[in-house]
């Protein structure tokens, strides 16, 4: 087996990844990219809150940082890493393809998975009709017949968001909402109908959404669902390199470097509740910290 080698291997090549990649290629680190390309928001229309690439489509989007990080130098690899060793000083990757690389520093890019509620239809439509963010596409979901599926902190955050966007929402928890007393008269007093009977599905018609059916029979006919999700990590790769995983997160300082040496994690894996900017800029921050690490590994003093 060739075992290839580079200085810094970026693990995920969406945002967070190729904007880690950008940066340490621009400060002439040699750099790959290892990407499976499964971006979270790729069955998404549209990137928004994005200034400058505003309603940009996400492959779009990642075809242009995918060339700007290459202009630089960058390879990007579009295979899995499946295992990854410490070799001496250094990191051996293994890929999914058969190919090994071996590096000086780790960035994790790897992403989160969301987890939709288990209410049939919901997945169909995710990214189109059914979206969970409303920062993200409350905007186009305004003054329209809007619901809430799920329950939790979640679902209650949604709400308190998407009622400045909209007087027609639903909050729709399949059983016991499970809010306190205050909780539920606020959303009365709101305008928010709860509605707590088992859900049968989430309709569509030629892949729009046209509704929600419950299991007694009722039909709500909504134009867009957010869905209380729940996150945790994309990859396992984290966890088996031994960083710690609190809740969705790979546990990192400020500047996304792990408990275990020469390993980073940059974006969404760090911090799951990171837009794209977000991730982005955060994956900044981490590219320089990589690169003022190797800086001082560079000289062979103690820092
Ligand atoms: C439906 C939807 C719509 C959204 N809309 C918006 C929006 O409008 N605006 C916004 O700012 N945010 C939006 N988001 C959030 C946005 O998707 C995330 O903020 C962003 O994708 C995080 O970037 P990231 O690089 O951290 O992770 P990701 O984009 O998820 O990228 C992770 C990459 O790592 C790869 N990977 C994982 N494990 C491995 C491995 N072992 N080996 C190799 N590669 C691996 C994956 O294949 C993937 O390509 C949306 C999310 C969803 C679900």
């Amino acid at each position: 087996m060739t075992v290839n080698e580079t200085e810094v291997v970026v693990v995920g090549g969406g945002a967070a990844g190729l904007q880690a990649a950008l940066v340490l290629a621009r400060a002439r680190r040699d750099v790959t990219v290892v990407d499976g390309g499964e971006p979270r928001n790729a069955r998404a229309r549209a990137v928004h809150n994005l200034a400058g690439h505003e309603g940009v489509a996400p492959a779009c989007l990642l075809e242009l940082a995918r060339d700007d990080a290459r202009r630089y130098g960058a390879r990007i690899v579009r295979d899995a890493v499946t295992e990854a060793r410490q070799d001496g000083s250094r990191w051996l990757l293994g890929l999914r393809g058969g190919d090994a690389w071996r590096a000086r520093a780790l960035v994790l890019a790897t992403g989160v998975i969301e987890e939709l509620p288990p209410v049939e239809g919901l997945d169909a439509l995710w990214g189109g009709d059914v979206v969970s963010c409303p920062y993200c596409h409350g905007w186009e979901a305004r003054d329209r017949p809007v619901a809430v599926v799920g329950t939790g902190e979640r679902a209650w955050r949604q709400v308190l968001l998407l009622r400045r966007f909209t007087g027609d929402l639903a909050l729709l928890t399949g059983g016991p909402a499970g809010f306190d007393g205050e909780r539920l008269a606020f959303l009365r007093d709101a305008g928010v109908s709860v509605r707590e009977e088992p859900i049968a599905r989430v309709v569509a018609e030629e892949g729009r959404l046209s509704g929600v059916a419950f299991a007694g029979g009722d039909f709500l006919p909504r134009d867009v669902v957010f869905a209380a999700t729940s996150r945790r990590q994309a990859s396992a790769l984290p966890a088996a390199l031994g960083c710690e995983i609190d809740g969705a997160a790979v546990v990192t300082d400020r500047t996304g470097r792990t408990a275990v040496p020469g390993v980073w994690a940059a974006g969404s894996c760090a911090d799951p509740a990171l837009t794209v900017a977000g991730s982005a800029g955060h994956a900044t921050t981490t590219a320089i910290a990589v690169n003022d690490a190797l800086l001082d590994e560079d000289t062979g003093l103690t820092p």
